[in-house]
């Protein structure tokens, strides 16, 4: 088990790693842009334990240590003492290629870079670095602690050695792996997106309210959620970013995104983060 890890990226994915991960006792160092942001995400996370250990859940002490093993940064010096330095920053190729180039600088000797990407190139991260065998997606499922499934991402540079320590890491952190080529959307992403795009193309075509849309697919398809309540929880640019990547990455109009995600993003509009997407959740802020 890795002993000491970053995650650079506090937002919902970036808390979820850094919270199983201190579950199974690894010491975390959380980085954002700003360290008041990494330090409202662990607040936040202790907000929700503690919601945790009001329901009998989990105990008390361990909410307490598992905080304790978790300290909030913006000092990427830090990840020369980690085993990995997992990225779970915003879904924006030309970010995630400087914060690789950054991590390359501070990386230890063995330290293993990996991205919590939805759908960029991992080799394209992996050939800013100057270890590109050292690196690898690991893409984890919304939201972390309840969600079992890993998709490890073998860039084209991967070395089986790395991607045997991302399994041996991911399994430790009590996930189940399936493994994806370093292709757009991955495993994941390449089914869901064009099925959450086209529940965005029925709802602007009116084709049913976006309850009807939902509880279709609920009790139709026997998911736990609807594709437009799904598409709230991940962010709504999120999917946008991942749908383009499709549209462009394989040239095909079939993963156009719908006018009407980018028009919701435009007007920011993504969803549970800012309080309204598809449905409201103003409320739900307060
Ligand atoms: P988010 O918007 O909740 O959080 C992104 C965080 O990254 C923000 O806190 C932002 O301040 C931070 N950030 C931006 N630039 C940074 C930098 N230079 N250094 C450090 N931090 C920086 O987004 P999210 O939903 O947590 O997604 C993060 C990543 O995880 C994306 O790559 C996304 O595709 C992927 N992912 C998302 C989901 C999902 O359902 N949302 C699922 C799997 C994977």
């Amino acid at each position: 088990m890795a002993d000491k890890i970053a995650v650079i990226g506090a937002g919902q994915m970036g808390a979820g790693i850094a919270q199983v991960a201190a579950a199974s006792g690894c010491e975390v160092s959380l980085l954002d842009v700003s360290i008041e942001n990494a330090q409202a995400a662990k607040d936040k996370m202790a907000k929700s334990l503690e919601r945790l250990v009001q329901k009998e859940k989990i105990t008390s002490d361990s909410k307490t240590s598992l905080l304790a093993l978790i300290e909030p940064s913006d000092d990427m010096s830090v990840v020369s003492q980690t085993s990995f330095a997992i990225e779970a920053a915003t879904e924006n190729q030309d970010l995630k290629l400087k914060i690789f180039q950054e991590l390359d600088k501070h990386a230890g000797p063995d330290t293993i870079l990996a991205s919590n990407t939805s759908s960029i190139s991992v080799s394209k991260m992996a050939a800013a670095t100057s270890k590109p065998d050292q690196v690898v997606g690991i893409h984890f499922m919304n939201p972390v602690p309840r969600m079992s499934l890993v998709e490890l991402v073998r860039a084209d540079q991967t070395s089986e050695a790395t991607y045997q320590a991302a399994k041996t890491f991911a399994e430790a952190l009590g996930k189940t792996v399936v493994t994806s080529k370093d292709r757009p959307g991955f495993l994941v992403n390449r089914i869901l997106i064009p099925f959450l795009n086209e529940a965005c193309l029925c709802f602007s075509e009116g084709v049913g309210s976006a309850e009807d849309i939902d509880q279709g697919a609920v009790l139709g398809l026997n998911h736990p959620l609807g594709p437009l309540a799904l598409a709230d929880l991940i962010g709504l640019d999120t999917v946008l970013f991942i749908a383009q990547v499709l549209h462009k990455d394989f040239g095909d109009d079939k993963y156009r995104p719908a006018s009407l995600l980018e028009e919701y993003v435009a007007k920011g509009w993504l969803g549970r983060k800012s309080g309204r997407g598809f449905y409201d959740y103003s409320e739900q802020k307060k």
